[in-house]
């Protein structure tokens, strides 16, 4: 039998194999009350997560880092990441989110005013709508151009980095200008400053990312290991999820709105898209009764998997009934965009709400 949560994990795997992530699952049995995107596999990767879950069992400090950019839309797809920050919350986590203006000024040339802007108008005010408490006081978010403590150690830290290293990690060249070549090292920072005695540290750090980001994970942990006898920094630890496949079966992408479903559609339109995305159906009903779907390769099905049903046994009847073949595509289709109606009704209510924390928050 095939397990429900396992859709296209065999490049997962590969990657996991080449780069020496390890398998997430491992772990699931030691976390108490697992996050669901843990518990489907949709986490499936990680770097010295232990030493969080160890954090968290003895309810001791620690640290979660996870940056915006703002640059454009959020879509369903990053959703995930504030999933897993509200998780972390509630387990005691004291949780950084860097608003990455300096990179959107350096890699899509957004000057600071428009990145603060769209972070307020779209990332904060769904961050809160989304469930992040934006009153626990464990919470800190900021302008990587406002705060000089990340600043000041990104400084410190480009001692020990080198041009040679760059160009191996991003790609660079000649041509590349020093504000984006700059950029990576403020990131390393923002991961690294919690750990830095003014900010309490040291203490365990995890930042979750997609597996594109782990190149930019290993210089940070190579550059905690350098400066491990000034700063006394523990490596940061990383987990990897999945991205969300996009509505016409490629990536997900604000860039490309026919892929996505961004959070400030409307619900008719949010239900509207659902309805034309890419399923795993067969060409014809015949052929579907007979040989059922493929919930693998249906971009319904992820729908379901990664945001609409918090049941296990929902979920995995729906898997059973599609690969038997005891229900077509229409019927399907048409009950998970009426979720999706119903997910983003609730969420424009909450993100009304939210608006007047979230300018409060940088003080706009
Ligand atoms: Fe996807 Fe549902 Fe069709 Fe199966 S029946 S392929 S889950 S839309």
């Amino acid at each position: 039998m095939i397990d429900p949560w396992s859709s296209a994990i065999v490049n997962y795997e590969k990657l996991i194999e080449e780069f020496g992530i390890k398998p997430f699952h491992d772990l699931l049995g030691d976390i108490e009350n697992p996050h669901i995107l843990m518990r489907r596999g949709i986490v499936f990767g990680h770097r010295d997560f232990g030493r969080i879950i160890k954090a968290i069992r003895e309810k001791s400090e620690f640290a979660v880092v996870t940056g915006m950019m703002p640059s454009g839309k959020m879509h369903i797809g990053h959703k995930m990441i504030v999933d897993q920050l509200t998780w972390y919350q509630e387990k005691g986590a004291e949780i950084h989110i860097p608003i990455a203006d300096m990179e959107s000024y350096s890699a899509r040339g957004i000057d600071f005013n428009e990145a603060k802007r769209i972070a307020i108008e779209e990332y904060i005010t769904n961050y809160i709508a989304l469930g992040l408490d934006p009153d626990n006081e464990k919470l800190h978010i900021y302008l990587q151009s406002e705060n000089k403590i990340v600043g000041d150690l990104a400084y410190k830290l480009a001692k020990r980095v080198n041009m040679n290293e760059m160009k191996a990690i991003y790609g660079f060249s000649g041509s590349t200008n020093i504000a984006h070549i700059y950029a990576p090292l403020i990131q390393v920072a923002d991961i690294l400053h919690p750990q830095i005695k003014e900010c309490g540290g040291p203490k365990p750090t995890v930042v979750p990312v997609g597996p594109d980001q782990d190149p930019h994970i290993r210089l940070t942990r190579d550059i905690a290991e350098r400066f491990q006898s000034q700063f006394e920094f523990i490596t940061p630890s990383s987990t990897y999820h999945r991205f969300i496949t996009g509505l016409t079966g490629g990536k997900m992408s604000s860039s490309k709105p026919k892929t996505a479903i961004f959070l400030s559609d409307t619900p008719e339109v949010a239900e509207k898209k659902l309805k034309s995305a890419k399923t795993g159906g067969r060409e014809s009903l015949e052929e579907q009764k007979k040989m059922g779907g493929v919930p693998e390769d249906c971009v319904v099905y992820e729908m379901l998997l990664y945001h609409l049903i918090q049941s296990d046994d929902e979920l995995k009847e729906i898997y059973h009934q599609c690969q038997e073949g005891s229900i077509m595509c229409g019927e399907c289709k048409a009950r998970s965009a009426e979720m999706m109606k119903n997910f983003f009704k609730n969420f424009h209510k909450k993100r009304e709400k939210a608006k007047d924390k979230a300018e409060s928050i940088l003080d706009l």
